[in-house]
């Protein structure tokens, strides 16, 4: 049987493996298809796009879209994006500099409470246009400052923790559309991590062709209510490991193993769409 992971993260965003690393994980476990979907960036597309065909498995180009919808967060994913897209490059940039001003907020706090971590090191550590709080905690825990990740995130990057910092964020409903013009299906991301049910049927009646049921965080029970719900409102049901790598433990990739046939009607969506990718 053939099946595809449709949710991965590389060293573009807080991922640590690169493309090539990525697909060889891929080829190794035998996935016919595999879609990126870093955090608000597409950079590492091309790059994955190419080395998926040499490996002979399928690509889909994508990115995760950190949103909101009054005040709950939500994360959206975009498949078959055009990767050229002015709009949504120009879109997810300024998201790249919310993202980077606020390791710099977070950073300075850290500082505030003598925690001598320096923002140059960040950055370093982080090396891509897209960086979190995964890379602060990393940085953390390489200068010696944290023992551990979670150490990290408990003390200081989790919500409300003396070093967080609240993100800008891009409002659901624009992210639809912005995946849209981009030529792209939208799917909303992990609904059983966000306590989000509520605004899946706004965001169907805004056009979210999608919902990924089958997630490495998702129970059987979670999954089977979403494909439930993906059923109840005609949505394509998507799936995938939402694999960082080493960023949070063991790497995910092989977690999730989405059957073939819901690639195929993500295909067949997209180009039954054909939605005109405007401002090109
Ligand atoms: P950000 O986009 O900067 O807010 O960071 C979100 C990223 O941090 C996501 O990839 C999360 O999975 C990761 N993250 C959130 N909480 C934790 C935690 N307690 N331990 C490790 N990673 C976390
Ligand atoms: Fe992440
Ligand atoms: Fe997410
Ligand atoms: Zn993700």
């Amino acid at each position: 049987m053939k099946f595809a992971d449709l949710h991965l993260h590389t060293h573009f965003s807080d991922g640590t493996f690169s493309p090539e690393e990525l697909a060889g994980h891929g080829q190794r476990l035998g996935f016919a298809a595999m879609a990126l979907t870093d955090h608000d960036s597409v950079e590492g597309c091309a790059r994955m796009a190419e080395v998926c065909g040499a490996a002979g498995i399928e690509f889909i180009s994508g990115a995760e879209l950190t949103a909101e919808h009054n005040d709950t967060e939500l994360h959206l994913l975009g498949y078959f994006l055009d990767t050229h897209n002015e709009k949504l490059l120009a879109d997810i940039g300024r998201f790249q500099a919310v993202r980077q001003n606020r390791i710099r907020e977070m950073v300075a706090r850290l500082n505030e409470l003598n925690v001598p971590l320096q923002v140059e090191t960040v950055f370093a550590l982080a090396n891509c246009k897209s960086p979190g709080r995964p890379h602060v905690a990393r940085a953390l825990v390489k200068a010696g400052l944290c023992k551990s990740l979670d150490e990290a995130f408990e003390r200081f990057l989790k919500k409300n923790r003396p070093a967080w910092v609240p993100k800008a964020k891009m409002s659901a409903l624009e992210g639809v559309e912005l995946i849209h013009r981009a030529g792209g299906l939208a799917v909303m991301a992990h609904p059983g991590l966000n306590r989000t049910d509520d605004v899946i049927p706004v965001l169907v009646e805004a056009g979210l062709d999608g919902i990924e049921c089958f997630h490495t965080k998702h129970s059987p029970a979670m999954s089977a209510r979403y494909l439930e719900i993906a059923d109840k409102f005609h949505l394509l049901v998507t799936g995938g490991s939402d694999c960082h790598g080493f960023s949070k433990g063991k790497p995910l990739i092989g977690t999730v193993k989405l059957p073939y046939e819901h690639v195929e009607k993500l295909k067949a969506a997209v180009s039954r769409k054909a939605v005109e990718p405007l401002n090109r």
